[in-house]
């Protein structure tokens, strides 16, 4: 297939715009073949033996993509380390053939792979967990079981007999979590730690755990074994590590044996996002910045480096000398060679969503990838060259439509796009407007690359009727939506506005706005509303002043308070049910989306009914009472009904069509659906 590039998504000489991030790292004993390494994910897949072979052609998909090293999602040492009853664990030699599937995987296509050891400590979701004080976690709910010295040094000879076996299985080395709240984050602070034996009191006490830990896997292992230690920099809970104790651990770990160092970011109890979409990129490199200049082995910065250019910065400007992509390589496993290539705007970026990989894993699914589905899914949801070439038209150029037209041409189809509006996107088109969902602009240039690489014919300003797509063996409808009109009295009253004329800013909104609809678009349309223009997802000074950081203080936290300003405008979000607003949003950005609107004073009335809306504002009955709100604009986000009016004419014209995405299903109208089912659809024809 000829893969047409613009002039303007070719860079002359990559090396000379990447050189740091695609420079190799000697190690001494081993040389890694560039700056990135693949952070640990956990994708559901390390939990079960039959699995493995998934997980092999996942790493080997990232291998081939010239990694510079891959780190395995978490195993537990022990039972105790679970995190998850039955989860993933590395503790016998029965366990080493499954293991020797992903090495070698990863080593045929002259890869380097470490396995994480993580013991969940207190995180774990069983009744067998452990940690240094009998203290529940706020995120869990079994209250673990204070260990005995002897208790400890159980737990230290697992971690040293999961580190041999993964080099007996083939491993390059292992990485041993000690951040994010886990086992040993427990032991390294008062928070959690409450012992006044040798494992507590003292900071050179409650550092003993990890220090031990090195330095035994170290003696067992040998000099020519990878040892990544992730350390703790910057906890964000109250009562956590002071900056000198994370330099003091820095020291102590590296003088035990530890080959590189990885930076954590934020315990799991945190109450700010660390790598959501609206947390700015790279910003918590600085914490990392600060941490090298007191050791001598090579530093990792993490957390929300999502491009070439930005690691390339991070590198550029001596921040840390290598950095850490982990949902970046589920987006794309050619990262690596795109930016190598000079083909930057061909990478597919991870927009930092969660909706795909970590809302799956804490919902006990398979981990994968909005913007990639075959991320996980690489043996299942494969695309081969098309047996026979068909003529395809793809109606709609929103995420459904254009997932399905470039997988389609991918495999040598001729496709015709057509889209109505004068722009490629869709919904993205709005969710890019949104303050911390910039990252959607990332995805709309990707498929305009990815429709001039694939050779579509697209069709702007066009609207398919029956007729025009008579001439076409298989038609894909992906026509989407148009948002719900309400049957409220004054529902043509000037004040009222649909979401779409809100966000694109076609009506002037006053300052007092009820909002009716609490779903995921009612959330944008606050946030959008709460900010007026100005997103703190841009800039790391103004997202460390929103949420409370201060690098200064112990764990970045304490003393601190959030400071989000004034809010642009008096918010009221309304819902008929009696459920919690945003129920249905992702697990691990719903508290986020819920928390910025708090912050903003947006007042969120539930169990509503709407009875008119006049020159005074919205009439409502809320809690047996007549209510009136005094607002200058009713924005309606109260959904969407599917756009298919093209169906029945095809379908009597004896054409094959599919229906995807929102045109399929308005009431879930889903990112993630639809780019699955587009892609799918397209595999398949
Ligand atoms: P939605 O999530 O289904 O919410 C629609 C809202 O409108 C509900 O709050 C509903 O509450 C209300 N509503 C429905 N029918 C109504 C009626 N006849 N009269 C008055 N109110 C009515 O839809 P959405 O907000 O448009 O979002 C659509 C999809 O986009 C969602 O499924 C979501 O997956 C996706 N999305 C997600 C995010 C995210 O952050 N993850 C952001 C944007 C969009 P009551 O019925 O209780 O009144
Ligand atoms: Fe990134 Fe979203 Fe994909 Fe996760 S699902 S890897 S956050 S784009």
């Amino acid at each position: 297939m000829s893969a047409i590039i613009t002039a303007a998504t070719v860079l002359r000489d990559p090396m000379s715009h990447y050189p740091n991030l695609l420079e190799p790292l000697d190690l001494g004993f081993t040389r890694l073949k560039n700056r990135v390494l693949m952070g640990s994910m956990h994708t559901g897949l390390e939990d079960k033996a039959k699995d493995f072979p998934r997980l092999a052609a996942y790493f080997a998909e990232r291998a081939k993509g010239n990694v510079g090293l891959i780190v395995t999602g978490g195993f537990a040492p022990n039972i105790a380390g679970w995190l998850t009853p039955f989860g993933s664990t590395l503790m016998g030699r029965w366990q080493l053939p499954r293991h020797r599937l992903v090495t070698d995987a990863v080593h045929q296509h002259d890869g380097k792979i470490c396995l994480q050891i993580l013991h969940s400590g207190r995180y774990g979701y069983h009744p067998l967990v452990v940690s240094a004080s009998a203290i529940k976690s706020p995120i869990t709910p079994f209250k673990p079981k204070a260990l005995s010295v002897k208790g400890v040094y159980r737990q230290i000879d697992a971690y040293v007999r999961c580190a041999r076996l993964a080099q007996k299985a083939g491993y390059d080395g292992v990485e041993v979590m000690g951040s994010e709240g886990y086992f040993i984050n427990q032991f390294l602070v008062e928070r959690t730690n409450k012992r006044n034996d040798e494992f507590g009191g003292d900071y050179s006490n409650r550092m003993r755990l990890p220090v031990e830990i090195v330095k035994r896997i170290r003696q067992a292992c040998g000099e020519n074994f990878i040892i990544i230690y992730r350390l703790s920099m910057l906890d964000l809970v109250p009562r956590g590590s002071s900056w000198d104790e994370v330099i003091q651990l820095g020291k102590a770990i590296e003088a035990a044996g530890a080959t590189l160092i990885n930076s954590g970011i934020g315990w799991h109890e945190a109450r700010m996002p660390t790598i959501l979409t609206p947390v700015p990129r790279a910003a918590f490199t600085e914490v990392t910045n600060r941490f090298r200049q007191h050791v001598n082995i090579p530093v990792i910065a993490v957390n929300r480096i999502n491009t070439p250019e930005i690691a390339e910065q991070v590198l550029a400007s001596g921040q840390a000398d290598m950095v850490s992509m982990a949902r970046p390589m589920l987006a794309d496993p050619q990262f690596v060679n795109k930016a190598r290539a000079g083909k930057p705007d061909s990478i597919n970026t991870c927009i930092a969503c969660n909706q795909a990989c970590l809302d799956h894993t804490f919902t006990k699914q398979t981990a994968s990838c909005l913007v990639n589905p075959q991320a996980c899914h690489e043996t299942i949801l494969t695309i081969e060259p098309a047996k026979q070439v068909k003529s395809i038209a793809v109606v709609g150029a929103g995420p459904a439509g254009l997932a399905a037209a470039t997988c389609a041409a991918e495999r040598g189809h001729r496709v015709t796009l057509f889209e109505g509006s004068s722009e490629i996107g869709g919904q993205f088109n709005l969710a890019k407007r949104i303050p911390g969902k910039e990252e959607f602009h990332e995805t709309i240039r990707y498929y305009r690359v990815r429709l001039e690489e694939t050779g579509v014919d697209v069709q702007l300003n066009t609207r398919a009727d029956a007729g025009m797509l008579n001439q076409f063996d298989e038609i894909i409808l992906a026509s989407g939506v148009t948002p719900r009109v309400l049957n409220i009295p004054g529902i043509d009253h000037h004040k009222v506005v649909d979401y779409m004329d809100c966000i694109n800013q076609k009506r002037e909104i006053g300052e007092k706005v009820a909002i009716i609809g609490a779903g995921g678009i009612g959330f944008d349309v606050a946030e959008f509303l709460l900010h007026a223009g100005h997103s703190n997802s841009l800039d790391p000074q103004d997202y460390f002043r929103y949420w409370g950081v201060d690098l200064d203080q112990r764990g970045g936290v304490e003393n601190t308070k959030p400071a989000p300003g004034k809010p642009a405008r008096q918010i009221w979000m309304l819902q008929r049910k009696t459920t919690k607003p945003g129920k249905g949003l992702g697990k691990t950005s719903g508290w986020v989306h819920r928390a910025t609107l708090k912050m903003g004073k947006v007042k969120m009335l539930t169990g509503v009914a709407y009875q008119k809306i006049d020159e005074h504002g919205l009439h409502i009955h809320i809690d047996q009472q007549d209510q009136l709100l005094e607002v200058d604009n009713v924005v309606v986000c109260a959904g969407q009904l599917s756009v298919t009016e093209l169906l029945e004419p095809l379908e009597a014209a004896g054409k094959p069509v599919h229906v995807i995405g929102g045109a399929l299903l308005a009431a879930e109208i889903d990112a993630k659906r639809a780019i699955k089912e587009g892609t799918e659809i397209a595999a398949a024809l």
